[in-house]
């Protein structure tokens, strides 16, 4: 019999759960949804089999599926052939703004609440990518306004800047369930995106917190901790020119490595310099 002792044990499993960052409700197993869209794609394509007797009357419930199939997810390629060209229709923040709340090539979105685009000076001399929107961000629609953020804002106070006078956005617009690392595919459907940001805020210099935005911003499978500390300059699809990088740890990271705190303030310092120079 289930009794109370049982409901406080769930509770407790929840608050267990929760405290681990297990906030999302999926499938134990993985669903490719890419490679489920190619096979509804072949689906369609084949041409539609005769019916062997005359047909029924479709029920309520079978008509209302066949009038709003499900929305599926369109493959990697064509997706990001997609975003390139709505990306570079985008001549101001606001218009990409538009154009990715309308983008429906990532699968992300469906199951993210908010998209988060980011906030800040548009025309800032610093800005930050980081990876993706955790929890909170997705809740609130802002990027960097959880945990992470709070140490985000220490960094930028410690070398004079504030939300206000920089622009922080993230590569990924989309919180991925319970926080795992986007894919390569979800990545590559974004970088058009996150390209026209960089080109459209034009900032002197980029400051890319984490493996994930380095890496993709400056074109290189090279990990953070050798990356970091080090100028390297990223060239935005339709940008005027070429705008220094530089890449530290991210503040997810610093949380639970303090020791690395140090050689994260090391490049805040150089980037201070930089935009002084
Ligand atoms: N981590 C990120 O990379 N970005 C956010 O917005 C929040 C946490």
């Amino acid at each position: 019999m289930f009794g109370a002792a049982d409901a406080l044990d769930d509770i407790a499993l929840l608050r267990w759960y929760d405290s681990a960052g297990v906030d999302e409700c999926v499938g134990e197993t993985p669903v490719d949804r890419f490679a489920a869209d190619a096979a509804l794609k072949a689906r369609r394509a084949e041409p539609a089999a005769r019916p062997a007797t005359r047909p029924t009357a479709p029920s309520a419930r079978q008509a209302q599926a066949r009038a709003a199939p499900p929305a599926p997810p369109p493959a990697a390629p064509a997706a990001t052939a997609g975003a390139a060209a709505v990306a570079a229709r985008a001549g101001t923040l606001d218009q990409l703004r538009q154009a990715l709340e309308g983008f429906d090539g990532c699968p992300l979105r469906i199951t993210a609440t908010n998209t988060v685009f980011g906030e800040g000076a548009g025309d800032a001399a610093l800005m930050v990518v980081g990876e993706a929107p955790g929890a909170d961000e997705d809740r609130q629609g802002r990027p960097f306004c959880g945990v992470s953020g709070r140490l985000l804002d220490d960094m930028l106070a410690s070398i004079g800047f504030d939300r206000t006078r920089a622009y922080i956005t993230n590569v990924v617009p989309w919180r991925p369930p319970g926080n795992r690392k986007p894919t390569p595919a979800e990545v590559a459907v974004c970088v058009p995106f996150i390209e026209r940001h960089v080109a459209l805020v034009a900032p002197k210099v980029l400051l890319l917190v984490g493996g994930l935005a380095a890496s993709t911003l400056l074109g290189t499978t090279e990990g953070i901790t050798r990356l970091r500390g080090q100028w390297r300059s990223h060239s935005p699809a339709g940008g005027q020119h070429d705008i220094a990088a530089m890449p530290t740890f991210h503040p997810a990271y610093l949380l639970r490595n303090a020791e690395a705190k140090r050689l994260a303030w090391r490049d805040l310092l150089a980037v201070k310099a930089r935009l002084e120079g």
